[in-house]
């Protein structure tokens, strides 16, 4: 079975690789988004993780034919009533700067105490098929907002969070570390099941 992973990052494609090999499901070839027919992709302007994730995935049917899976995700930090969430990648006005988003969360909190830091990453993957079937799961990674940015690894946020039970940032772990315990881990691992189940029932 061929699965569209809708995501120009090739690091989501290679995580699922992974997961579903250590699960020992075998017949499901993923696909990356530059390797299937170009199309446009959709404006993502949903208002959760799930609703950008089903857009993602809606239009990767749409336009393939193939089962895909899609994933949004943030930081969601419950001082700011889950925010910066969706806008995670724009929260500073301009897209991908990951810096300057730093900067404002850090300038935004700045006042509030440790006991309300809580913040977690979150991730929405949603794989729709051809017939219409709609699966959504979302992983968590809970932790606390840092008062500066610590360690080297990772992107976006990392340097700011320091997961539950650690007493470094997501940018101090490695990437293998971070990847066996993180939210988008958390949410793929979920999806085995569906995907087992879809590939069972059309065997490539
Ligand atoms: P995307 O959905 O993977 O494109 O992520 C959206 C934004 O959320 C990124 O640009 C980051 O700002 C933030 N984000 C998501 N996952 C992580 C993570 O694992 N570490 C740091 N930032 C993240």
């Amino acid at each position: 079975m061929k699965l569209l992973v809708a995501s120009n990052n090739a690091k989501k494609l290679a995580e699922l690789e992974r997961i579903l090999h250590d699960a020992g499901i075998s017949g499901v070839e993923l696909v990356a988004l530059k390797d299937a027919p170009a199309y446009e992709e959709p404006i993502e302007d949903g208002r959760t993780f799930a609703d950008n994730a089903l857009i993602k995935a809606r239009a990767g049917v749409k336009n393939t034919g193939l089962p895909t899976v899609a994933d949004d995700s943030g930081l969601a930090v419950a001082e700011l009533g889950g925010m910066p969430g969706v806008l995670s990648a724009r929260w500073s006005g301009r897209h991908g700067d990951d810096a300057a988003n730093n900067e404002l969360l850090l300038a935004q909190m700045e006042h509030v105490p440790a006991d309300r830091r809580a913040a977690a990453f979150v991730s929405v993957c949603a794989l729709v098929t051809p017939d219409g079937q709609e699966h959504v799961v979302e992983g968590r990674w809970p932790g606390t907002l840092l008062r500066e940015p610590q360690g080297e690894n990772g992107f976006g946020y990392d340097p700011l969070f320091q997961p539950e039970g650690e007493d470094r940032s997501s940018a101090q772990m490695s990437p293998a570390e971070k990847n066996a315990v993180s939210h988008r881990g958390r949410a793929l691992s979920q999806l085995i099941p569906v995907i087992a189940a879809l590939a069972g029932a059309c065997p490539a």
